[in-house]
């Protein structure tokens, strides 16, 4: 299939064609009719599969040149980077057309974009909070929206904008298009489109289980995170090799926690994001990296998923993801445009499971890698990674997991951790491979 097929016009092909781009990715490919067709679509992709020109070929194709002020197109995305981003691939497929395209959003002079807004808009593309903040003081009139855009729905529930949506979902005309883009499928997703969307079509490219071709994929087996952040530093070290480094974290704590552990060190090639930091923050770092001013940017899933980046050399998985998608989505962000890329898994005893679900995913095994002996093997536990201690008295924990099965499971951690740290130990001393067996022996004394 090309564009050909999508029966575009002059200006849409001219434009990609200036962009190399000759042929649809699947998503843009699936998802073009069911946008022109007008009903309802939910699209599960990620960034990097082309999803921003899967809504916007067909809206613009069907755009129709306009001197009315009021905006016709209404794109709503999570952060503010997303914006910028957003933004700047429009306006590549509407360099020969005539189409007024602003971006607005929070943590900005309002007074700049309402003047913007009065000149008369065609798509405007927003963060929720801005936008009803906008739309409150009568400058930005949304009754003549046909078509509402809300990109990666999964990250917008996940910083909370739920409410935001739904205060905006009333502004808008009845009577008009839904386009929702989603990297997953979330119960939020799904909680979301049960109560406000009648049935929308879905349209997805499958998580693929099987990963590029030129990503090396590599594992250590490392007992807790000092010893992870020791490991990290150790690789970081190698500025050659390691010259763009995507960090992963899980959540917001982890990921000040490594910020704060490698900052001594990288303080000048470290940058972090996360959804707590402010939008002028992150965009700062997003840029710092993207540009090479610093090397390494510390990150969480969520934040990560919008950003489009090139050339990562390494994703490094500082921890395991619960959901190999999650895995998947992490790795893709390096070895892109046919370009080698490394992902490096580091796994604690506990995430052992979780690598076997992305390796039963990829119906593959990854090549575990021995810890490196200059490594510093730690034996200091972060608060997560202590046993659990019960407090029978503290009447505000007593809604927690506080029965007799957590506790007796986290007498059994504590003992585990301490097998793990000594047995890691001797295999480093002794350059023992690690293999399936090892594993298994761990997993069955666990059971007991
Ligand atoms: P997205 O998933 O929308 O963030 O897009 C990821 C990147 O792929 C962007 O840099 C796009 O410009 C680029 N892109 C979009 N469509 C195509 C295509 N059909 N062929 C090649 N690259 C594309």
């Amino acid at each position: 299939m090309t564009f050909q097929d999508l029966n575009l016009n002059t200006p849409l092909y001219n434009a990609l064609h200036d962009l190399g781009f000759t042929t649809p990715t699947p998503i843009q490919a699936e998802a073009f009719n069911v946008v022109s067709s007008g009903t309802d679509i939910i699209g599960i992709a990620q960034t990097g599969t082309g999803k921003t020109f899967a809504y916007m070929l067909p809206i613009l194709k069907n755009l129709k040149f306009s001197t009315q002020e009021t905006p016709r197109i209404l794109i709503l995305v999570p952060t503010r980077e997303l914006v910028v981003q957003v933004v700047e691939e429009i306006e590549k497929l509407t360099k020969y057309i005539n189409t007024r395209v602003l971006g607005v959003y929070g943590g900005t002079n309002i007074n700049t974009q309402k003047q913007a807004i009065a000149d008369g808009v065609d798509i405007l593309v927003a963060t929720p909070g801005r936008l009803y903040d906008l739309a409150l003081t009568r400058v930005l009139q949304l009754k003549h929206i046909q078509k509402l855009v809300i990109d990666e729905v999964d990250v917008m529930l996940d910083l909370g904008f739920r409410h935001q949506l739904i205060n905006i979902f009333d502004l808008l005309p009845e009577k008009r298009q839904n386009i929702m883009f989603s990297a997953t499928m979330t119960d939020d997703v799904d909680d979301l489109i049960n109560d406000f969307f009648k049935a929308p079509e879905r349209v997805s490219i499958a998580v693929s289980g099987t990963p590029l071709e030129n990503i090396t994929q590599t594992h250590y087996n490392v007992p807790n995170f000092y010893t992870k952040a020791n490991l990290l530093k150790h690789l970081l070290s190698d500025v050659d090799t390691f010259n763009k480094v995507l960090v992963f974290v899980s959540n917001k704590k982890m990921a000040d926690r490594l910020f704060e552990n490698l900052d001594s060190r990288f303080h000048d090639e470290l940058c972090v994001i996360h959804s707590n930091k402010t939008q002028n923050y992150r965009l700062r770092s997003i840029e710092q990296f993207r540009n090479g001013d610093n090397r390494i940017l510390v990150a969480t899933d969520v934040m990560a998923r919008g950003l489009d980046i090139d050339n990562i050399s390494h994703v490094i998985n500082f921890d395991t993801p619960n959901y190999p998608e999650n895995y998947m989505h992490r790795i893709g962000r390096t070895g892109r445009a046919e370009r080698k890329g490394d992902a490096i898994l580091f796994s604690t005893e506990n995430e052992l499971e979780h690598v076997e679900s992305i390796e039963g995913l990829m119906q593959m095994q990854i090549t575990v890698l021995e810890l490196p002996e200059t490594v510093e093997i730690s034996t200091e536990l972060i608060e997560e990674e202590r046993p659990q201690i019960k407090e029978r008295n503290n009447p505000a924990k007593r809604d927690e997991n506080i029965g007799a099965a957590f506790h007796e499971k986290a007498e059994k951690n504590q003992k585990e951790n301490l097998g793990g740290s000594y047995k890691f130990k001797i295999a480093a001393k002794y350059k023992k491979p690690k293999t399936r067996g090892d594993k298994n022996y761990n997993r069955r004394n666990k059971k007991k």
